[in-house]
């Protein structure tokens, strides 16, 4: 498979050309001018450069410069028309879809597809399949796929394409088998890192470099962006921040071990502590279905929030209050610009929040909190597939 990109990126100025399309990944466009100072080299060299990639289709002119005084000059971006690019965020029982195009705007979003993705090389094809057949509905074409990126649960290698979560066998990585089901070539990440990575280039953060985004869900995984680069690790298991053994609540953790942050402070945590109250007779509307013996779920809690439910606000609130000390601890630790927390528990914010922001003041050393702005998600349950779409690009032309 001849990968786009690769022929023009291995001729002449390949390194140039490289920084300029780096330069305009979060959709930014530049004049001749102001590339030639970017790259420290002269404008005849620059408009050569600039004249190959637009003649290869991946930069665009995107019109006259408008506020300028004097002569206006064209201002160059990547060229949206250059291709698509498909995220797949992989849940439990559905999937969430996104494409991007070349620019990083979102074109198409869809969640809560029905599939259940098992660690089989048929699963792993079923759901080529599955998304492919979504892909059909939007109509997509002429504009080609370019890449795809996948995020997984649990512990991803993306530089060797292996999923711990979706083993298949030591032969094939789990990547291999999504390349031959696409046809496309294939990027998988980490759920939080992908999230981080859509995060950040959404936006959210500015000009920020340093960004740590807390995934809220279920359980609690953490994605870092450092000084401008999505950090992995030496193999990819970075950010198990769920696994911290901060608390000392004697709770076993569903990784074996005992106090971890996850076990206090994630959607699990909240599904533990209502129960504890309902069990102890405490009111709730949730409270009948507890007494029928009816499996309540993380939804019907969220759900039990928005309709003001005090028992599980409370529990919420409890939830906040314990993620901010980590968020504290976070803030001494690496001094970033920003703080996002994202993941499901996001839509409890109202109540989340100020216990949060409390224990960050209360814990963290004022100094480096005060440099650190907390946020909300901005792309909310779009954070995960569209972060993975958008990765693909990085990826791909980071080659
Ligand atoms: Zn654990």
């Amino acid at each position: 498979m001849e990968v786009f990109l690769d022929s023009l990126l291995k001729s002449r100025y390949a390194a140039e050309k490289k920084t300029i399309l780096a330069l305009c990944e979060k959709g930014n466009t530049f004049s001749l001018a102001d590339l030639a100072r970017e790259l420290g080299t002269s404008i005849p060299k620059i408009t050569r450069i600039v004249g190959e990639l637009e003649q290869a289709g991946v930069l665009s002119d995107w019109g006259k410069q408008e506020s300028a005084a004097g002569r206006r000059p064209s201002l160059y971006g990547l060229n949206p028309g250059a291709g698509v690019f498909v995220g797949v965020e992989v849940g439990q029982k559905e999937i969430a879809l996104a494409v991007t195009d070349f620019t990083g705007r979102i074109i198409q979003f869809q969640d809560g597809i029905a599939y259940t993705l098992t660690g089989t090389e048929e699963s792993v094809l079923g759901l080529c399949a599955c998304v492919k057949k979504q892909l059909r509905k939007y109509h997509l074409d002429p504009a080609p796929v370019r890449g795809v990126g996948v995020n997984l649960t649990g512990r991803v290698n993306y530089r060797t394409g292996y999923s711990y979560s979706y083993y298949i066998s030591e032969e094939k990585p789990i990547r291999d088998i999504l390349e031959e089901g696409f046809g496309w070539p294939v990027f998988i990440e980490n759920d939080s890192r992908g999230m981080a990575f859509g995060e950040y280039m959404s936006g959210i953060a500015g000009d920020a470099r340093t960004v740590l985004f807390l995934n809220v869900g279920w359980g609690l995984g953490m994605g870092m962006v450092l000084d401008g680069k999505l950090f992995a690790g030496k193999s990819g298991f970075s950010g198990e921040i769920g696994h911290f053994p901060l608390l000392d609540n004697h709770q076993i953790c569903r990784c074996g071990k005992v106090g971890c942050l996850e076990t206090g402070a994630s959607g699990q945590a909240l599904h533990r502590l209502i129960g504890e109250q309902l069990a102890k007779g405490h009111p709730s509307i949730l409270s009948a279905a507890y007494a029928g013996g009816r499996e309540i779920t993380l939804n019907d809690i969220l759900d039990a929030v928005e309709k003001e439910d005090v028992t599980a606000i409370e529990c919420v609130e409890q939830v906040g209050s314990t993620l901010g000390r980590a968020v504290a601890g976070l803030i001494n630790l690496f001094n970033p610009d920003v703080v996002v927390i994202g993941g499901r528990l996001c839509v409890t914010e109202q109540y989340l929040m100020p216990p949060l922001l409390g224990a960050v003041n209360r814990l963290s050393l004022n100094l480096v909190s005060n440099d650190t702005v907390i946020k909300v998600s901005r792309l909310g349950n779009k954070a995960g597939a569209v972060g993975a779409s958008l990765l693909a690009k990085h990826r791909l032309l980071n080659r």
